[in-house]
């Protein structure tokens, strides 16, 4: 399998390749080259294999270039020892007779980002051999609080690499920004960024653009690399849980193999739900993917008119993991649905950020509304769902996922449609105590508590423990002081790694 970019002006790669580079030198994300193609017989025979060796048979179809045992090393590092605290590593508990949760927070971190995260060193580090790389990688991230802490603890101490994380200041959990000043590791940086994630992520997104600046870099022995969603390294090991997830529920009698289902996905940069797209055009048998939002509704607009409008105000909400209003993995569907229209892509991408808006035309919106659907949730219907499913079902879900599970009942209710559907659960409850905490006992018993006070409370109240991750995290050492202006990420790289 072969890589080619979704501007169309670099040349085709390996697998290796575009994950060492993680975006094209033309500014596109790097989508494969070939569709592939998995039969409803495979599908099925996952349903007796255990996670790592479903990840390794989806996997083998991307990465070419590794050989089996490769792979089997990188799944076994990742999913294989006590890394994650399920021995199925992305369980699927049923909630009702039509309704599932597909958990997947059982990562070092407490959120779906470990499930790629703990995956992609592995990819790199190969992936540095097979290409001849002799710089060092330097990891640059731009994170909304899930992805920094997940990425720091894949990256930690691993030969090779270093990487450096910039988080919006004012825009993650205190549980989330202690999870990341804590972090210990040789080659770890994190730096705070006085605005919010999109300033953080231009900000990188102009470091990886800025030629000059890399040709700086390479003179003295680095080279750029990026662990967001939008390297393909981070991407291709999601489809794996979506085609784990239906061989479950065929496994345990739910559906008839072949039978469509429906996933729903809390979104933000549109990494987790591309990822079952991708599936879905793989032949896993699914009916829609539902994209829910938070009131950064920006995709439910786009879904429902065709017409991206990143112009909007920018609101700070109880699903932080989600405030986002540049989806940059819309990249990679709107090139597939286009049938790789490239120019188009650059044309839309032009305008996204030279207007702030772009509109696709009706052809491409009816072909994304056959696959998807999308509606979004406030933060007080958040949190109705958190305490309405405590109370009926005796479960606890986290702010992402109860928007999941608010759009799902939306979705119900607008379209009739009660085939079987799994909500993707993102984070763990205890990663987002506060807003979880509120939910169920009330805002008095929160008000003026630490989070890590009310972990103790949730903990208690709902007979759940606290996950390792996030035990004594405040009182663990800082370790990390450093903080830039948004327009000065690319001066902070420079002094973090030549001084
Ligand atoms: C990152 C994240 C999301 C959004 O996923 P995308 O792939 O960016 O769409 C949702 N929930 C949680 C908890 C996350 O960490």
């Amino acid at each position: 399998m072969r890589y080619e970019s979704t501007r169309g002006h670099s040349p085709v790669v390996s697998s290796a390749e575009a994950i060492t580079k993680g975006i094209a030198p033309d500014g596109g994300l790097y989508v494969p080259t070939e569709k592939v193609s998995i039969d409803l017989s495979k599908i099925e025979a996952l349903s007796s294999l255990s996670y790592p060796e479903r990840a390794t048979f989806v996997l083998k179809h991307f990465l070419t270039d590794f050989s089996d045992d490769e792979l089997i090393q990188c799944v076994d590092a990742a999913y294989g020892n006590s890394n994650f605290s399920s021995p199925d590593v992305a369980p699927v508990k049923p909630l009702t007779d039509n309704t599932a949760i597909l958990e997947l927070w059982h990562g070092p971190t407490c959120a779906f980002k470990d499930m790629a995260l703990q995956i992609l060193p592995q990819f790199l580090v190969r992936s540095l051999t097979k290409t001849g790389e002799a710089s060092e990688i330097v990891i640059l991230v731009a994170t909304s609080g899930d992805t920094g802490k997940a990425a720091l603890e894949g990256f930690a101490n691993v030969p090779g690499t270093s990487i450096i994380v910039f988080f919006p200041q004012q825009g993650v959990s205190e549980v989330q920004r202690l999870q990341m000043l804590t972090q210990e590791g040789k080659n770890v940086y994190v730096v705070g960024v006085k605005g919010n994630f999109d300033d953080a992520q231009t900000g990188v997104k102009k470091v990886f653009s800025d030629q000059e600046f890399a040709a700086l870099l390479a003179n003295k022995g680095f080279r750029l690399s990026s662990a967001n969603s939008i390297n393909w390294g981070r991407l291709v090991p999601q489809i794996v849980y979506y085609f784990s997830a239906y061989a479950d529920i065929v496994k345990n009698g739910t559906v008839k193999n072949g039978e469509s289902i429906n996933f729903v996905v809390p979104t933000g940069n549109f990494g987790n739900i591309l990822a079952g797209y991708y599936a879905k055009s793989m032949g896993l048998p699914v009916n829609r993917l539902i994209c829910a939002s938070n009131t950064n509704n920006v995709l439910t607009d786009f879904i429902r008119t065709g017409t991206y409008n990143r112009k909007r105000e920018f609101f700070k909400t109880n699903s932080p993991s989600m405030d986002i209003l540049i989806s940059s993995n819309l990249e990679r569907l709107l090139y597939e649905l286009t049938g790789k229209q490239s120019d188009k892509i650059n044309e839309w991408m032009t305008q996204l950020k030279s207007t702030g808006i772009y509109r696709v035309d009706s052809d491409l919106l009816d072909l994304i509304q056959q696959h998807f659907w999308s509606d979004y949730a406030t933060d007080e219907e958040t949190l109705d769902t958190i305490h309405k499913v405590w109370l009926d079902h005796n479960y606890l879900m986290d702010t992402h996922t109860a928007v999941a599970m608010n759009v799902l009942e939306k979705y119900r209710a607008a379209t009739g449609d009660n085939t079987y559907s799994v909500v993707a659960s993102t984070a763990s409850p205890f990663k987002f105590n506060g807003s979880v905490t509120k939910a169920i006992l009330g805002e008095k018993a929160v008000s003026g508590k630490s989070e890590f006070a009310l972990l103790n409370d949730l903990a208690s109240f709902t007979n759940w423990s606290i996950p390792v991750g996030l035990r004594n995290l405040d009182k663990r050492p800082v370790l990390h002081q450093r903080l830039t202006n948004k327009d000065e990420i690319g001066n902070s790289v420079k002094n973090i790694l030549i001084g």
